[in-house]
């Protein structure tokens, strides 16, 4: 039997390169991966500005007054955010400025209005007068560049895009990134007993097909698109007929028909048309895995067990799915969990456990762990990784964890 990092590395070693680069307009980017290093294409901020509503001064105008409060100076321009200022501001004056606005030449620091007290105004004629605390030179300036630096690395190649890395694309004014295309996967559903959800009544014998949509459902998760979706009854030539119709997909997907039963023939078909690497990886659940290259395609047979299928996915599929659209992270991360309930576990192999988690990260398994248990995915948020050579686990184990979302 394989083990689980070695089936997992030989995998990943399969994506070489990421997929082709596209341009992505960047209210559409969230989720996908850099192709390349972003630099940034201007300083941010791109002027020096204003930390605070408040002051501009010159700190030599003001003094060295060492009471609370210092001189007295009139108020010679307003300087809203958005305007520009249109001359510097002298020695012995004071500018009103607000958040984000321009700092005017001369200035060197800005008194927020919490440290002044402006004079009552008593001739309309005459500027107003605001008293302030003596400022420390470069006080609540944000200089220009000290964000990030024209040039400088915004975003390094390979990191997946979030709210905050939109953000400061969208600050640095980068409309559109390159971004490895996300795959296109093709769905597989092999067996003579599944009907799709568009039958309303099951026969006797059939059950409904739901790796399909499940999968489907992981794929566009993981960041995938899915291109077909096929059903293949348990003949060779209905896998090889559903085989051809998913051709064009960067990745296939097949679920069922797996193992080494009388009608089970995934396997015995994509040997004579593509590659075939069979594994009995030491993992429960999902023990039988198919992997290979049909056409220009990558394969997965996945286990045809709901929970099986779902957890190889995660375990497997996902992690390549993440390479080949070219993220650096293509793996869940691993936390510690604190088990809220005892956990049975037989040793031999790696056990993925669906569990609940709180928010002390006390986790609580979904119930009965048997791979078609299909209600046992609901509510999971972690897989408890519990030991192959291992045996029950009480109450209050700290054990590893991958995190679901
Ligand atoms: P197999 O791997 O084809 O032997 O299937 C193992 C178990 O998974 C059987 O009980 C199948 O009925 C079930 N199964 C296979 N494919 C699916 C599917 N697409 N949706 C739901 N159950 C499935
Ligand atoms: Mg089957």
């Amino acid at each position: 039997m394989q083990s689980y990092d070695e089936a997992l590395a030989q995998i990943l070693a399969s994506a070489t390169v990421p997929l082709a680069t596209e341009l992505v307009p960047l209210e559409q980017a969230r989720g996908r991966a850099v192709a390349s290093d972003i630099l940034a294409t201007c300083d941010l901020p791109p002027f020096d500005n204003s930390m605070v509503d408040g002051y501009a001064v010159r700190t030599a105008s003001v003094g060295s007054a060492s009471e609370e409060l210092g001189l007295s100076l009139p108020i010679t321009m307003e300087i809203p955010a958005g305007s520009w200022p249109t001359r510097a501001l002298r020695a012995g004056e004071a500018a009103r400025i607000f958040t984000g606005a321009p700092i005017p030449e001369g200035c060197d620091a800005v008194v927020m209005v919490e440290d002044t007290e402006e004079a009552e105004e008593d001739d309309e004629n005459e500027p107003g007068r605001v008293t302030l605390r003596h400022p420390g030179s470069g006080s609540y300036i944000r200089r220009r560049g000290s964000d990030i630096a024209v040039g400088g690395l915004a975003i390094p190649a390979g990191t997946s895009l979030r709210a905050g890395e939109i953000g400061l694309l969208a600050a640095l004014g980068i409309a559109e990134i390159p971004c490895p295309r996300r795959p296109r996967v093709g769905i597989l559903s092999t067996g003579d007993e599944l009907i799709s959800l568009a039958h309303t009544a099951l026969q006797p014998g059939q059950i409904r097909d739901s790796n399909g949509p499940a999968l489907a459902a992981a794929i566009e998760e993981a960041g995938g698109v899915v291109v077909g979706r096929a059903h293949a009854k348990d003949t060779p030539e209905a896998v090889a007929e559903a085989f051809a119709k998913l051709s064009g997909c960067d990745l296939i997907i097949a679920s069922g028909g797996v193992s080494v039963g009388d009608h089970d023939h995934v396997k015995a078909v994509l040997e004579a048309q593509g590659t075939l690497s069979f594994w009995r990886i030491a993992i429960k659940p999902g023990k039988p895995l198919a992997f290979g290259t049909l056409g220009d395609a990558l394969f997965f047979g996945l286990p045809g067990n709901p929970v099986s299928s779902l957890v190889t996915f995660e375990l497997f599929v996902r992690p390549l799915l993440r390479k080949l659209a070219g993220h650096t992270r293509c793996l869940r991360s691993q936390i510690t969990i604190t088990l809220a309930t005892p956990l049975s576990h037989a040793p031999g192999r790696r056990e993925f456990v669906r569990a609940s988690l709180d928010d002390n990260l006390q986790a609580t398994p979904t119930g009965a762990q048997g791979s078609h248990r299909t209600s046992s995915m609901v509510g999971a948020d972690v897989l408890i990784i519990a030991h192959e050579h291992h045996g029950d686990y009480p109450e209050g184990t700290i054990l590893p964890a991958l995190v679901l979302r």
